[in-house]
């Protein structure tokens, strides 16, 4: 009976439910005098390995604090958090929050809304229109999302949905989503012209060494984007159209 609940819980009809925790932090981002653009993340597989052993875990509560995430993240996404308003998106059930919560601040990750399901989901399409849908609610409270960083098929169509440049994270070259988000895109080869062609921005092949070069990147672009303003004069005004993503 159980698992006709679950499986109940998780075919409900209609686009899938989301709530968010740090409300004051998306409250923050949304105000219209804050010049910033946002990134959205997911959690697994991205900042931390959700194979099965973790995802056993996490939902029986065992030690998950003591999770290690992929090296260098915390500290990327400290630095990101000095640039970028960061939020995570992630289709963890809600029944997780306090762990996930709890386990961002115990592994030393800056303070950031995190964005879950309210239901259990099952499929890969049913995590893309969450993912989907919780962007286009953000961008209607004001977040100026511009990118999204993820390891699945579903994070890129959901970020290529909202015009998003993605950035994919693959377990090595080998990884099945890196093939199967390429063949969904078309792409052919590494090549960055193929890639953004693609709308993807980037594609890292090692979860563990990626960190770093990603805040690098990203820190970057701020920095340059920055700069230009200065040389071009203020900022847009809000309903204007949004500068092309840079790769
Ligand atoms: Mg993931």
């Amino acid at each position: 009976m159980a698992l006709l609940a679950l499986a109940a819980c998780g075919c409900a009809s209609g686009p899938p439910a989301w709530h968010a925790e740090r409300e004051d932090l998306l409250g923050l981002y949304a105000d219209p005098s804050r010049c910033r653009p946002a990134l959205v993340v997911d959690i697994d597989d991205t900042l931390v390995d959700g194979g099965a052993w973790s995802s056993l875990r996490l939902a029986c509560g065992l030690a998950p604090a003591r999770m290690a995430p992929f090296a260098g993240a915390p500290e990327a996404l400290r630095a990101l958090a000095e640039r970028w308003d960061l939020v995570l998106l992630t289709a963890r059930d809600d029944s997780f929050a306090g762990r996930t919560v709890g386990w961002l601040a115990a592994n030393g990750f800056p303070p950031m809304p995190v964005v879950f399901s309210r239901r259990l989901l099952f499929t890969e399409r049913a995590r893309a229109e969450l993912k989907s849908a919780a962007i286009r609610a953000l961008r209607d409270r004001g977040l100026r999302i511009e990118r999204g960083i993820g390891d699945k098929p579903g994070d890129v169509l959901a970020y290529g949905e909202n015009g998003l440049e993605s950035f994919l994270i693959a377990d090595g070259p080998g990884d099945p989503d890196l093939a199967a988000t390429f063949e969904s895109l078309g792409i052919r080869c590494l090549e960055p012209s193929a890639l953004a062609a693609a709308g993807l921005g980037a594609a890292f092949l090692s979860r563990e060494r990626c960190w770093p070069e990603i805040a690098k990147r990203l820190v970057r672009d701020r920095l340059v984007r920055g700069r230009a303003g200065t040389r071009r004069g203020p900022p847009s005004p809000p309903g204007s159209a949004r500068a092309p993503a840079r790769g």
